[in-house]
């Protein structure tokens, strides 16, 4: 009879305890962002997944053999999802060397079981930051052009290149194994003028280093950018909105503006994301071509104003040049390369993306027809395909643009030799603009006085 009720109360305990187990859960860890080196203050992330929650967690480092805790969950939480940020590194933990360590993340589930996960990660402790050592050029800066620097990176780096405000350029070796990096930047058509580029260096640890470029930014002979109405007729209109909206609905000039700024903004980042789609080498080895017999009706950074029937409706800048010929004349790269676009792009209709090297792009656009393939190779002056005005045009033209690491910049530069040896060729080796190259075929657009 005893034995009975002994057993009875031992499985009223029993019970409630296995289905407690039963439903038991092991943390799920995971690092948001990549850790692959620990600095001075090295920021992570750790994500836990429990549906009971975290009783404890912790993270520490390991490294040759000894064990240092490097940060602690203050308090236990019933959500099944949580975030945490802090910092790790030899500023909490100076027993630290250079070196491999194991970084140790250990969560323990907030029910009766206590479950702990465990995650390892291999990182390299990196006690000093990169050091950066630039040219002592004086590097003229003009709105909407590029430039080019040089400088070395010592230490632990990996990632390096020029910043100019928000936007980054990435730095290159020298090309025929020079020692050395350079960067090829861009000083945006809105830059604000007291922008300083600067060279960077990172180690994923946090220790960033930059170090600033020495400039000049004449202001007298900066570009001055013009504005334009642009009447926007009822067929224009028509056209516009339904080749690029056929299946929208709601007033046209609605859907027009909303084709100029929402499809232009994405369409630029599909040209913008290009970028990563470029040689490591310089494929071009003469100045860059303009479209034989053209006429500019519009230059780069031009800013227009879109009136409708006697109203601005809207206002965009227009960044290249619009260059026309005859109908369906035949598309010529610019330059040798490689085709890394060529298909419908919204506004700018059929559009052709070459890679001449390093971030350097040319586009053309609103084409009737394309006879080429991403990943063909073009020689300058091949015809690639014939004008038209597919996309956000009135009548036939090529829309010619240019870009570097993503960033539109003003061809005329570039239709230069001279330009080109003085900010390229003199700093980095570009095959063909020796001393005796010096003469262009291509149109000297424009002169400047104290020009580097
Ligand atoms: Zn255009």
């Amino acid at each position: 009879m005893r034995k009975i009720i002994v057993l009875v109360i031992v499985i009223a305990v029993l019970v409630p305890v296995g289905l407690v187990l039963a439903r038991s859960a092991t943390p799920f860890l995971d690092l948001p962002a990549q850790v692959t080196s620990i600095g001075q203050a090295t920021p992570v992330t750790l994500h836990v997944h429990d549906k009971s929650g975290v009783r404890k967690a912790s993270a520490s480092i390991e490294q040759n053999g000894a064990h240092f805790p490097a940060w602690e969950l203050p308090q236990p939480t019933k959500n099944a999802d949580s975030t945490w940020s802090f910092v790790v590194g030899i500023k909490s933990t100076p027993q630290l060397r250079d070196g491999p360590a194991k970084l140790i993340f250990e969560v323990t589930s907030n029910d009766l079981r206590g479950k702990t996960a465990r995650l390892e990660h291999d990182v390299t402790v990196v006690t000093q930051p990169p050091t950066v050592s630039v040219d002592s050029e004086q590097h003229y800066l003009y709105l909407g052009m590029a430039d080019l620097a040089t400088f070395s990176v010592t230490g632990n780096w990996s990632a390096a290149g020029v910043r100019v405000g928000d936007q980054t350029f990435r730095a290159w070796p020298m090309p025929g194994g020079k020692p050395g990096l350079f960067a090829l930047y861009a000083f945006a058509w809105n830059m604000p003028a007291e922008t300083i580029p600067r060279v960077f260096a990172a180690n994923g640890a946090g220790n960033d280093v930059t170090s600033p470029l020495t400039v000049i930014f004449p202001k007298k002979e900066q570009p001055k950018y013009t504005v334009h109405d642009l009447q926007v007729s009822d067929g224009f209109m028509q056209k516009v909105v339904g080749e690029l909206d056929p299946n929208g609905s709601g007033d046209p000039v609605t859907r027009f503006v909303r084709i100029n700024n929402e499809m232009r903004k994405a369409n630029n980042k599909t040209l913008a994301d290009l970028r990563l789609k470029t040689a490591d080498k310089f494929l071009f080895s003469q100045p860059f071509a303009r479209q034989s017999h053209s006429q500019a009706e519009a230059t780069f950074a031009d800013v227009r104003n879109y009136i409708y029937q006697g109203k601005k409706i809207d206002q965009q800048v227009h960044l290249g040049y619009d260059l026309a010929v005859t109908q369906h004349v035949g598309v010529e790269a610019s330059n040798d390369g490689r085709v890394v676009y060529a298909a419908p792009l919204g506004i700018y209709g059929n559009c052709i993306v070459v890679d001449h090297g390093y971030g350097l792009q040319t586009i053309y656009g609103h084409l009737s027809h394309i006879d080429v393939h991403e990943g063909d190779m073009v020689k300058r002056g091949q015809v690639m395909g014939q004008s038209g005005m597919t996309g956000m045009a009135g009548g036939d033209h090529i829309h010619f643009a240019m870009q570097l690491d993503g960033v539109q910049i003003d061809p005329k530069e570039w239709w230069d030799s001279h330009w080109i040896k003085d900010h390229v060729a003199r700093r980095v080796d570009l095959p063909g603009f020796t001393e005796e190259v010096a003469t262009s075929s291509a149109p000297a657009v424009h002169k400047r006085t104290k020009r580097r």
